[in-house]
């Protein structure tokens, strides 16, 4: 460790934290200890670890993570991130009459044009259609959605860059320390001088910052931890994923991502091995502890390793590849997998500085859309830790952005939320549009190995 840097202790190594520490390693000011309670790294259950995640370029509604997101696919591009990031495009739909996803879709398309980008409108089925004319493969009516094609976009393989990120942060310097589960903070008062370590071990350093994703309230909420937190919750969102032959490969290879953006279902292209991936960015499932907190049920959990999904999410997402690519929804499901969210009320992240503490700084709050800026998220955390915040997104990242946001309106959430907690199927558009109600997970709900089979699916 050199001496006059100051040292940061990074509890979490997805890509909060793996960009943070990228951002601080670079500009040569810090030494960064990086701690993962997973033995393996990437560990398998983090979010951030997946086949690939939307790399959408401007898809929002609002104009600054629209402008963002187009800088964070201009990093993609460079040699650093070792080709993970394949531009296939992103189809933005959103069926006439779903008033929340037509307003986000038609904000979002004037977002693009404003940044430049050459979007092709998509007014109806047959303009859909024209967009797969080299493809030749069977369509299905799109669910009467129209919207439009973004050619910058895509996607990105999530593990491997995730993997090529951390793997830079061991280069320039990084500690990267796998199976250390942080359970407690050491507290002098108003500062924190360290973490402690499952099993005793202490780890000191200048700065804390707590990015462990969907883990975050469950962490926050341990007595030696003990720090409040506004209103974030772990949710679990359903995907599922299948094996397409090689010659279904071949076809599909040069789909674009189709995200409907007013249910939330989207589809990948296949990747290099043939497995498309399908999902529903929605409200998701909760997993409340004995303390009421939300907890991420994962394949890394005793008794969850089956990666089950609800049943009516299995039946959401077929339902959805019928209207999309109707013959690849004759097709097995070959697995699933329950990957969290840790959603704000807003779905603005949480990046701050805890307001009981001098030097802890909390960075989550994903909400689902934290991926695609891999590349440039550390840079704005990193902006908030030497206390000279994005002007533009000060405010929203904010500890008590979410309570006085509240307060200002009202009191009711309902106003703010990007997910309905009242009426199942109406879309609410906060960052994004995210449909249904929360529900506790109960495994009876969950699908069984034969669910995945086509012939149990009434087609
Ligand atoms: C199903 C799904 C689909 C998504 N799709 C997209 C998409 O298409 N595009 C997009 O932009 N975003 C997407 N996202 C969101 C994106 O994945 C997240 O925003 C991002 O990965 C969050 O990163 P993170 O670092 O906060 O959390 P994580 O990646 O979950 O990392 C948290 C880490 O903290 C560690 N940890 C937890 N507790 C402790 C502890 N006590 N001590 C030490 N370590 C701890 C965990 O092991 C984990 O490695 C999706 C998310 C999900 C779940």
């Amino acid at each position: 460790m050199t001496q006059d840097k100051t040292n940061v202790v990074i509890v979490g190594a997805g890509i909060y934290g793996m960009s943070t520490a990228l951002w601080m390693l670079q500009s040569g000011k810090y030494n960064v200890t990086m701690l993962d309670k997973c033995g393996i790294l990437p560990a398998p259950d983090a979010a951030s670890t997946d086949l690939n995640k939307i790399i959408r370029s401007a898809d929002y509604a609002d104009p600054h993570l629209a402008s963002l997101a187009l800088e964070a696919v201009e990093f993609w591009r460079k040699p650093e991130w070792e080709g993970t990031y394949h531009e296939s495009g992103v189809m933005a739909l959103a069926a006439a009459g779903e008033k929340e996803g037509e307003e986000f879709v038609s904000k979002a398309y004037e977002n693009c044009k404003n940044l430049g980008i050459n979007v092709q409108l998509l007014d109806n089925l047959k303009d859909i259609k024209d967009t797969y004319k080299n493809q030749r493969i069977p369509l299905g009516q799109f669910g009467d959605r129209k919207g439009y094609l973004n050619p910058i976009g895509g996607w990105a393989e999530s593990g491997r860059a995730l993997e090529v990120g951390l793997k830079r942060v061991r280069r320039l310097g990084g500690i990267v320390r796998a199976g250390a589960e942080v359970v407690g903070l050491i507290k002098n008062g108003k500062t924190i001088s360290g973490v402690e370590i499952k099993g005793g071990d202490q780890v000191k350093g200048d700065i804390v910052l707590i990015a462990a994703g969907a883990w975050t309230p469950a962490l926050c909420a341990l007595p030696g931890v003990s720090a409040r937190l506004p209103e974030v919750v772990a949710t679990g969102q359903s995907v599922a994923v299948m094996q397409l032959t090689p010659e279904e490969h071949e076809s599909y290879s040069s789909t674009p991502v189709v995200f409907n953006l007013d249910d939330g279902w989207y589809i990948f292209p296949p990747n290099p091995e043939g497995l498309v991936k399908m999902a529903i960015h929605g409200a998701g499932v909760l997993n409340p502890q004995e303390n009421g907190v939300s907890i991420p049920r994962t394949k890394l959990t005793p008794g969850a390793e089956d990666g089950a999904i609800p049943l009516t999410m299995l039946k959401s997402l077929r339902k959805g590849l019928k209207e999309v690519y109707p013959e690849l929804a004759k097709k097995d499901y070959m697995t699933t997998r329950l990957c969290w969210y840790c959603d704000s009320v807003t779905g603005d992240w949480l990046i701050d500085y805890h307001p009981d503490y001098d030097n802890l700084i909390i960075a989550t709050g994903d909400s689902g859309h934290g991926f695609k800026f891999t590349p440039n998220i550390g840079r704005e955390i990193l902006k908030v830790i030497e206390k000279n915040p994005s002007p533009e997104y000060a405010e929203r990242w904010a500890f008590n952005y979410t309570q006085k946001s509240i307060e200002e309106q009202g009191g009711s959430k309902e106003k703010l939320s990007d997910v309905s907690s009242k009426e199942p199927e109406t879309a609410k558009a906060g960052a994004d549009v995210r449909a249904g109600q929360r529900k506790v997970l109960r495994k009876e709900d969950l699908v069984k190995p034969n669910d995945l089979k086509a012939k149990s699916a009434k087609l």
